[in-house]
């Protein structure tokens, strides 16, 4: 039997390269996005060409309700949903001192609530079939701190706690959730930095290099196959050794 897979924030960079890694390995694959329809649509027809199904639809996490009504719809599409990769995430970056409370609470309202509503909303799903797999997308500096993301870093940390609860609370029903928390990977998000910063960033990776979106699919891959079937509440750093 095929087995299903959403992707949050599946339109683009990490997300977009999470979508080709599970449609390679045969998942059908449920593309979630908010505003970008075209590249959305664009990328289920690309993957569909693969031969697996995929389906784009549009869907703002924040929200716990359009979120329960985004899984009823991928359920009665594709019938079930067999791993869930919570990648959705964006940030707003400012010093303590000048972030407002608006930019503070989009940022844990995506990242972190975001990811709590479709754990929430999976969990009855997952629980029924009584088995399940959750990748939850942190960052290196939800374990590290940032200076001037204090919003983003203590989203992607809240994450990190809420994988391990999940884990414990979802492991004697036969699902795995665990957390991947990339480095600096290059998608539209790091494209905005200034030169300055990116220099200073590299300095920081014991590899040299940013990751390719491509580098962090393949390890969600595995946390989604088989392989990976005795690994749960863990976190993946994948940096270029930045945190060790
Ligand atoms: P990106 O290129 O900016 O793409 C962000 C994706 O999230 C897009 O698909 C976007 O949808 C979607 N999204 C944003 N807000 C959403 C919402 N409220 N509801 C639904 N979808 C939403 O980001 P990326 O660099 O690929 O990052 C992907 C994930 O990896 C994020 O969680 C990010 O924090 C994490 N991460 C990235 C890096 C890095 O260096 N790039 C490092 C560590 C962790 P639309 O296209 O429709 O706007």
């Amino acid at each position: 039997m095929a087995k299903t897979a959403i992707v949050t924030g599946g339109s683009r960079g990490i997300g977009a390269a999470i979508v080709k890694s599970l449609a390679a390995d045969g998942f059908d694959v449920a593309i979630i996005y908010q505003g970008s329809v075209d590249r959305a649509n664009a990328l289920a027809d690309e993957v569909a060409a693969t031969g697996v199904k995929a389906k784009a639809y549009q869907c703002d996490v924040s929200s716990l309700k359009a979120v329960e009504e985004m899984m009823a719809a991928v359920i009665a599409d594709f019938g079930s949903i067999d791993a869930l990769v919570n990648n959705a995430g964006k940030t707003k970056d400012g010093l303590i001192m000048r972030m407002s409370e608006e930019d503070f609470d989009t940022i844990i309202n995506t990242n972190l609530k975001g990811t709590f509503n479709c754990v929430k909303a999976v969990t009855p799903i997952m629980m029924k079939a009584r088995k399940g797999t959750i990748v939850n997308i942190s960052s290196v500096v939800g374990i590290t701190g940032n200076a001037g993301q204090a919003n983003y870093a203590a989203s992607k940390a809240g994450i990190l706690g809420l994988t391990k609860s999940a884990a414990k609370e979802l492991a004697s029903r036969g699902i795995t959730v665990n957390a991947i928390a990339p480095g600096y990977v290059r998608t539209d998000m790091t494209e905005v930095l200034s030169d300055k910063v990116k220099e200073a960033i590299l300095g920081q990776i014991p590899l040299k290099r940013c990751a390719e979106p491509e580098e962090i699919a393949n390890v969600v891959s595995f946390l989604c196959s088989e392989k990976a079937s005795y690994i749960t509440g863990q976190t993946l750093s994948v940096d270029g050794g930045m945190f060790m």
